[in-house]
């Protein structure tokens, strides 16, 4: 049978970076050792990175004066070098979940924090809407898209102050105004690679301002200023996101990723639409998100939920449709590397199931 990946993260990366990851790690630029086996330093390793480094910048079009990073901790640990960073005195967070709510917390450690808005008594359905964020703030951080619970902000706000984004779950799938921004992190495992490198776009005379020491690795400076290589980072991730950024520039770049990720979600979301037995859990249509789909059964179906994964999962080899536990019902990943035989075969599964019923 064959499969279909979904997973929301660790996540589908095309066949064939997987593959050309394979083989530098059998071999690496017919060096005769594993790229899991070289230096960082060595002299073949060096261009992995630069040529990361400018494909980033081309694909993002990232203006003169950022610098981007590739280093470990996971989005998780941003949440805290963010504030370290960043927060002089005051930062605005806008809540939509519960990434936002970890990014949040970790900044209240190093000043004042000003929720702009929450839709967390609504479980985070939506994407709040008519708040304001105070003109003093050292930075707005959002979440652009919702890996929980299907939401995705596809615009940056016209706020007073720089943005900062938690971008893990949407990186790369559309074109972005990086000048809007002081910062952008995002963690591979979503949309960039296989998971153990991060990337920061840091607005390099932004940095070295909050006033507090920093711990060496905490400091941006220490990475940007080393090129990534202040100590040993993730070189097989790294090299898999070098190979994954080829494929997209090779695929027409964020434009076409862009284009192919509305043509998936308008596939998935009409369905959810139309089928008797499901509903979107999303119904603001510009708060839906196009990387994950989120839908449940309807009220009078809700005891298929276990037959509904069961058929899709086992039966149609639908990995990973299963929904976050805090939301229930299913999710449909549908990253860059998602394709739209990948969709239609849900679609049909989705159909089927309702004739059935
Ligand atoms: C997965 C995820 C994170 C956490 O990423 P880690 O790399 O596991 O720390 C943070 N933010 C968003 C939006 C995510 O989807």
């Amino acid at each position: 049978m064959k499969k279909y990946n979904f997973n929301a993260g660790p996540s589908m990366l095309p066949r064939e970076v997987i593959e050309n990851t394979a083989k530098q790690i059998l071999d690496f630029n017919g060096s005769g050792l594993s790229l899991a086996e070289i230096s960082h330093r060595a002299k073949d390793f060096q261009p992995v990175v630069d040529e990361a480094e400018a494909l980033m910048k081309e694909l993002l079009q990232i203006p003169d004066g950022y610098k981007t990073i590739f280093v470990g901790g996971g989005a998780s640990l941003e949440f805290c070098m963010i504030p370290y960073n960043f927060l002089i005195k005051k930062a605005a967070y806008l809540n939509t979940g519960v990434w936002a709510k970890k990014a949040m917390k970790e900044a209240k450690l190093f000043g004042e924090v000003v929720e702009v808005a929450s839709s967390a008594a609504d479980n985070y359905t939506y994407i709040p809407k008519g708040w304001t964020c105070p003109d003093d703030a050292d930075y707005l951080h959002v979440t652009t898209n919702n890996t929980i619970y299907g939401t995705e902000v596809r615009k940056e706000y016209d706020v007073n102050v720089p943005m900062i984004a938690d971008m893990s779950s949407d990186f790369l799938s559309r074109p972005v105004d990086v000048s809007k921004y002081d910062a952008i992190y995002a963690g591979a495992q979503k949309n960039l690679s296989m998971a153990g490198v991060t990337v920061a776009i840091l607005k390099e005379d932004k940095l070295g301002r909050a006033p507090r020491e920093i711990p060496t690795m905490l400091d941006y400076r220490t990475h940007t200023e080393k090129g990534s290589m202040f100590n040993t980072p993730p070189v097989v991730p790294i090299y898999c996101a070098l190979e994954n950024l080829r494929w997209i520039k090779a695929q027409g770049g964020l434009e076409a990723m862009d284009k192919i990720a509305k043509q998936r979600a308008e596939i998935v979301y009409s369905e959810i639409d139309r089928n008797k037995l499901f509903h979107g859990t999303v119904t603001c249509e510009e708060d839906r998100s196009l990387m994950n789909i989120c839908f449940v059964l309807n009220d009078e179906y809700k005891e298929l939920e276990q037959e509904f994964l069961d058929f899709a999962i086992k039966e149609r080899g639908m990995v990973g449709v299963k929904g976050h536990r805090s939301v229930g019902g299913f999710r449909a990943s549908c990253y860059n590397a998602q394709t739209i035989e990948g969709v239609q075969a849900l679609v049909a599964c989705m159909k089927e199931f309702e004739a059935k019923h």
